[in-house]
């Protein structure tokens, strides 16, 4: 149960003064939708309203407030709404207008009576000879100028949204937040300087000067520390508990191994013979592997899972594996099947989508432990599916999957060893954050005789010779992906959508174009990808769904539309669609110019690092430093967690501390018991770690 104490920071932003559910939604747009959300939205900016000067000494064009007299108004003559409203007010250095265009008259008098006086802000500018300031974005009157702040924070917005609104909703969000234990080490505050939580959210909210906007200022490194805490610590519980449970020791004796190595074609390369070791030692511990293999598109890591599933085999026993779509289930167990037919293996295909006999034919087999290799979709873990022995559980493309998922995994097999596979390529960082409960293997070389793809920004404005170089290598044979980055027509922000690009192309390439997006069900989906896989369709034009690859080696050009908009290592992972058979492939990356013709300093920048390299470490590294941790390798969908206060690039170093303090907690107080224990567990409610909470047996 949460703590009471946070229950005024998880109401709904409406339980705030003045905030309706008009407002709300706005506000739920840039923040949340709960109290909470608001306080750990920091102002990304400042208006500093420190600079005083005298009309006459007043700079152009900077942000100055000035007392001024208000002498006389001069409205516009009746009906003559694009001749503004003028007041003409004075201090003892000169004179300066006011300016307001189509604003209430009634409104300028009240704020601005003849012969009072008034602090104006805002924008001075000379109009022939005379000063004048266009809407002043404040007017208060002069007593005492305590009620002028210095400087004024400036929050992420939305149409609809002012600053001022989102100032006064932080600020009331702010006033409901309680004073809470520490859970912060003492000497670490003492050493950092670090101020108490409540403290560090009240100097975030008030920032005086640009300083108070780095990340790298105490208070947002506090702030930034406790959600990486949080974060480590729920990584760090769910290790923990794992790890006290009993695994087995799962050793082979080759026999299965080395009939499947005389059959493939090739050999394996060092870097997966290494990781195919680190796993094997693994398995044959007495304790549960909970591995990470993380490799480049195509390096080969559908093989090192077969041996060390084969293994589980030889040693009796059974081994799953898991994809996270039919389509990728389905290629598996093609890729797989033969092998295992080689070494004399039964292999078995389970999905939602079996039925009748056949499947209670299949689960029968696999529960009786007849079948020893299973492939799958998540239908693997519903509860209709039983597993006589299973030792080992391969995962492929878990970032699909979140942490919490990983623990429901676990419980199929109670004592099974989990091996997880990965085509992105995480930066380090991000690795720790997303696979801190984890071991981590990497296979950092493609298998030889690899040929680069031929990578090049073209502008949209060459359309037409692309689709021309798209039908020539259909007449060779080949086919090719179009990849379109939304579904539906955006007029707003330019976007081609995937439908009207594929009704272009189909009326181009009757009968040979396919389309699949991510509004589709699941079987009409699979149906269009399928055909494609087969051949039947020539041209496959998507949004991202391909990411996650299919398979077809006959694939030769990839071609993605604005490509500027989609990250690098997106890029990268739709990229190794193609080039996965002998032909030499193409990636047509298509973007949407500029002023000129040209692409943006960074968007050239971006595209070239994708043509200059196909290692997917580089450009996951270059994704991370070019766009921030937020939305490298498209985190949204991605189950990567999504930080608010703390950015993995900025803060790399408070992780690793952060990693170090949650391991140290879980081994001294496992349960979370101690005075700081439970404080801990507040801090755990507060970033919304509450599956972790539960793992705890006093909750
Ligand atoms: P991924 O790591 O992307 O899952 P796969 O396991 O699908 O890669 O392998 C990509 C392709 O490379 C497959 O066609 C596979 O048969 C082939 N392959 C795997 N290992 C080797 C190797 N050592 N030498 C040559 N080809 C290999
Ligand atoms: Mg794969």
């Amino acid at each position: 149960m949460r703590p009471t104490v946070l229950n005024p920071l998880f109401a709904d932003i409406t339980a705030l003064p003045k905030i309706g559910p008009k407002l709300a939604a706005l506000i739920g747009k840039v923040a949340g939708a709960r109290v909470v959300d608001l306080l750990f939205t920091l102002p990304v900016g400042l208006i500093d309203r420190s600079y005083r000067p005298t009309i006459a000494m007043a700079e152009e064009d900077r942000l100055a407030t000035i007392e001024v007299t208000v002498d006389r108004h001069d409205p516009p003559p009746q009906g003559k709404l694009n001749v503004p409203w003028r007041v003409l007010c004075s201090d003892e250095t000169g004179f300066l207008t006011l300016v307001f265009f189509r604003a209430k008259g009634d409104w300028i008098r009240e704020q601005l009576p003849e012969g009072e006086r008034r602090l104006v802000s805002g924008r001075v500018e000379s109009y022939g000879s005379q000063r004048q300031m266009a809407h002043p974005d404040l007017i208060l009157p002069v007593n005492g100028d305590a009620e002028l702040p210095p400087a004024e924070p400036v929050y992420p917005l939305t149409a609809g949204l002012t600053s001022k609104v989102m100032r006064r909703a932080a600020s009331a969000a702010l006033d409901r937040a309680p004073k809470l234990d520490e859970w912060q080490r003492p000497d670490v505050l003492h050493a950092r300087a670090w101020p108490s939580w409540h403290e560090a959210l009240t100097r975030v909210h008030n920032p005086e000067d640009k300083g108070d906007l780095n990340p790298q200022s105490v208070a947002r490194q506090r702030l930034a520390y406790d959600e990486l805490l949080s974060n480590q610590l729920a990584l760090a519980l769910i290790r923990h508990r794992r790890t006290e449970r009993p695994g087995r020791r799962t050793t082979g004796d080759g026999h299965l191994t080395n009939d499947v190595r005389a059959a493939l074609p090739f050999a394996l390369t060092g870097a997966q013979e290494e990781a195919l070791k680190e796993v094997l030692a693994d398995m044959a511990a007495p304790s549960r592997m909970v591995r990470l293999v993380q490799g480049d598109v195509g390096s080969g890591k559908t093989v090192v899972a077969l041996m060390a599933m084969l293994t589980a085999v030889e040693a009796g026993a059974q081994a799953a594996i898991m994809a996270p779509t039919e389509i990728l289930a389905r290629q598996h167990f093609e890729t797989i099947k033969p092998l295992c037919d080689a070494a004399d293996v039964a292999c078995e295909l389970i999905t939602g989508r079996d039925r009748g006999q056949e499947r209670a034919a299949k689960r029968a087999g696999v529960a009786k432990g007849y079948v020893k290799v299973v492939v799958g979709t998540h239908a693997l873990f519903s509860d209709d599916v039983a597993f006589d022995d299973l030792a080992l559980v391969v995962v492929d493309e878990q970032h699909r999957f979140g942490v919490h998922q990983r623990l429901a995994l676990q419980e199929k097999g109670p004592r099974a060893d989990l091996l997880v596979m990965t085509a992105t390529p995480i930066p380090r960082t991000l690795a720790l954050t997303t696979y801190g409960d984890m071991e981590v293997s990497t296979i950092g070389e493609k298998p030889p005789g690899r040929k680069p793809v031929d990578t090049r920004a073209v502008p949209l404005a060459r359309l037409d010779q692309v689709t021309e170089g798209i039908g020539r290598a259909i007449l060779r044979g080949e086919q090719a992906y179009w990849v379109c980055p939304l579904v539906e027509a955006n007029d707003m922000l330019d976007q081609t959508a995937a439908e009207e690009r594929y009704e272009a192309l189909a009326a181009r390439f009757p009968g040979q174009v396919g389309l699949v997006h991510g509004k589709m069900k699941g079987p009409q989906k699979d149906a269009v990808v399928e055909a494609f896989y087969r051949g039947e369709i020539k041209l496959l034009v998507a949004t991202t769904v391909i990411e996650v690859g299919v398979n077809a080696p006959d694939a030769t050009v990839i071609v993605i539309e604005h490509a500027e908009r989609f990250g690098l290592a997106q890029l990268h992972q739709l990229r190794g669609r193609v080039g996965r058979g002998d032909k030499p492939a193409t990636c047509i990356l298509l973007y949407k110019a500029g002023e000129g013709g040209k692409l943006g300093d960074t968007a050239k920048a971006r595209l070239n690092v994708l043509r200059e390299t196909e290692d997917g470490f580089v450009i996951a590294e270059q994704d991370l430093a070019l766009r921030g941790a937020g939305d490298a390798l498209g985190t949204a969908q991605s189950g990567f967690p999504q930080f608010r206060v703390a950015d993995v690039a900025d803060h790399a170093e408070l992780l690793q501390v952060a990693r170090d303090d949650a391991q140290l907690v879980v081994q001294t107080d496992p349960e979370l018991q101690t005075e700081r224990g439970e404080a801990l567990r507040t801090l755990l409610y507060l970033f919304g770690q509450n599956d972790a909470v539960k793992l705890l047996r006093s909750g």
